[in-house]
C-alpha cells in the first residue's frame, strides 16, 4: 500500500501531467532504479494504482495530509506568517476540477444552458494555509458534490460545502488559531456563526452589495472614521495606502469592525496613476496598530486563486486533467495526492538547494531544474545519485 500511494504521489511530485507520461517514464530501467535507490520505493504501474485509488475511502488520504501539515505546524514552521503573532491565515474559495459532457457519476453537479445543453462538472471548495511569502498549503477540501437521492433542484452549493468543511478544519486541527479569509460570499450569519463557535477570527471582503444595514451604519459614522496613510516607494511607483477603520458597527444583534484600504499607484515612469479598494468585514477589534496587518491580510486571500489554483492548473500539476474518467472516489484521491505533492514541492521548491541553483542565472526557473531532475533520474546511472534532504529557510 505504502508503495502504491507514493507512487501515485510521486507522479504529482514529478510533474508528469497524465498517467500516460508517467507510465512511458516507468519503462525505463535506469529510471525504476533511480526511484528506487532515491526514494527507496519500486514504482508501480498506475493501472494497479488506479484499482486502489477507486476502492480507497478519501478520508484516508486527507487524515494523511492533515497529520503532515499538522507536523510543520507544531515544528513552527509557519509560526512567523501567524497574523498579529496569534493566528494562522486560512484562505477558503471553491474552484472547478472536471467538466464532462456526459454523466460522469451520480455526484456530478449539472448547469443548463439557454439552449437546454446539460453540463456536467464536479467543484471542490479548499480551505489553505496562506503565507504573505506566496505559500499556499492545503488544510482541508470538501467536494462540492450532489447527493443521487436529492431533489435535482436543491444543488449542493459552496455556503452549504463550507458548513462540512469548518467541521474538518476543526476536526483535524482542534487547537489551531485560526483566522478565516473569505471572498464576497461569505458575509453571512452562517458564517459569523461558526466563526464565533469555534473562536475563529475573520476578514472577510466586503462587496458594495453585502450586508446592506451594516453598510448603512458605517454610511452614517464615516465622519469618525479612524485612518492611517502608509507610503512605498521603489524605483518605478509610489504608491499610497489609506486605511481607514470603524469599531463596534451592529449587525443583527452582533458588532464587528469595518476595514477599508484605498491604493493609489503613481507610475513614476510614465505618470500614470491607478487605484484600487478594498473593503472588509471583521470580528478583530481594530486600532492603528492592527489596521494595516489586517488589511493586508485580507489582501492574501487570493493567494489561494493564484498560488493554489493557478499553480495547480497551469504549472504542471494539471488538476484539470481528468486522471479518473469513470471514479469519483478515485477523482477525489487523486486531487489529495496532488495537494500532498504540491505542499512537499513548495516546501522543496524553497529549499536551499533549489535556491542557490535558481540564483545561478534568469533563465533557470522551476520548470526547468524538474525537467533536469527527470532527465538526471532517467539517464544517470544509480550509483553516481545522493540526494540529501535539507529544511527550507
Ligand atoms: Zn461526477
Amino acid at each position: 500500500m505504502a508503495e502504491i500511494i507514493t507512487g501515485s504521489l510521486f507522479m504529482y511530485i514529478f510533474k508528469e501531467a497524465s498517467r500516460n507520461a508517467y507510465n512511458s517514464n516507468r519503462r525505463e530501467d535506469g529510471f525504476r532504479e533511480n526511484v528506487l535507490n532515491c526514494f527507496g520505493f519500486n514504482l508501480p504501474h498506475t493501472d494497479t494504482s488506479d484499482d486502489v485509488l477507486r476502492e480507497l475511502s478519501p478520508g484516508e488520504l486527507e487524515a494523511l495530509k492533515a497529520h503532515l501539515v499538522s507536523g510543520l505546524i507544531e515544528q513552527k514552521f509557519f509560526h512567523k506568517f501567524r497574523f498579529l503573532n496569534q493566528s494562522y491565515l486560512v484562505a477558503i474559495d471553491a474552484t472547478g476540477i472536471a467538466t464532462f459532457k456526459h454523466k460522469h457519476c451520480d455526484h456530478c453537479l449539472t448547469k443548463t444552458s439557454k439552449s437546454g445543453v446539460v453540463t456536467y462538472f464536479h467543484y471542490v471548495l479548499e480551505a489553505k494555509l496562506v503565507t504573505s511569502t506566496g505559500l499556499a498549503i492545503s488544510l482541508a477540501s470538501e467536494f462540492i458534490e450532489n447527493d443521487p437521492g436529492r431533489d435535482y433542484e436543491k444543488q449542493d452549493c459552496e455556503q452549504k460545502a463550507f458548513v462540512r468543511l469548518a467541521a474538518k478544519i476543526k476536526k483535524y486541527f482542534p487547537r489551531l488559531p485560526v483566522c478565516i479569509l473569505g471572498d464576497g460570499l461569505y458575509p453571512n450569519n452562517t458564517v459569523f456563526d461558526i466563526c464565533q463557535k469555534n473562536n475563529w477570527q475573520f476578514i472577510i471582503t466586503l462587496k458594495d452589495g453585502n450586508l446592506k444595514t451594516f453598510q448603512q451604519e458605517v454610511g452614517l459614522l464615516k465622519a469618525t472614521v479612524k485612518k492611517q496613510d502608509v507610503y512605498r516607494a521603489n524605483k518605478t511607483s509610489r504608491t499610497t495606502l489609506e486605511y481607514e477603520y470603524l469599531n463596534d458597527i451592529e449587525y443583527d444583534g452582533r458588532y464587528f469592525s469595518w476595514v477599508e484600504c484605498r491604493e493609489t499607484v503613481i507610475d513614476t515612469k510614465d505618470k500614470t496613476t491607478s487605484g484600487q479598494r478594498f473593503t472588509y468585514i471583521t470580528n478583530v477589534a481594530q486600532n492603528g496598530q492592527k489596521i494595516v496587518q489586517t488589511a493586508d491580510s485580507g489582501r492574501l486571500r487570493w493567494k489561494i486563486e493564484n498560488e493554489g489554483f493557478n499553480s495547480q492548473k497551469n504549472l504542471g500539476y494539471e488538476l484539470e486533467h481528468k486522471f479518473s474518467r469513470v471514479s469519483f472516489i478515485a477523482m477525489q484521491n487523486y486531487y489529495q495526492l496532488l495537494q500532498i505533492a504540491h505542499i512537499i514541492n513548495q516546501l522543496a521548491e524553497r529549499s536551499k538547494q533549489v535556491i542557490v541553483l535558481l540564483a545561478e542565472h534568469s533563465k533557470q526557473t522551476i520548470v526547468d531544474l524538474w525537467r533536469k531532475m527527470m532527465a538526471y533520474l532517467i539517464f544517470s546511472h544509480a550509483e553516481e545519485i545522493s540526494l540529501a534532504p535539507s529544511l527550507p529557510d
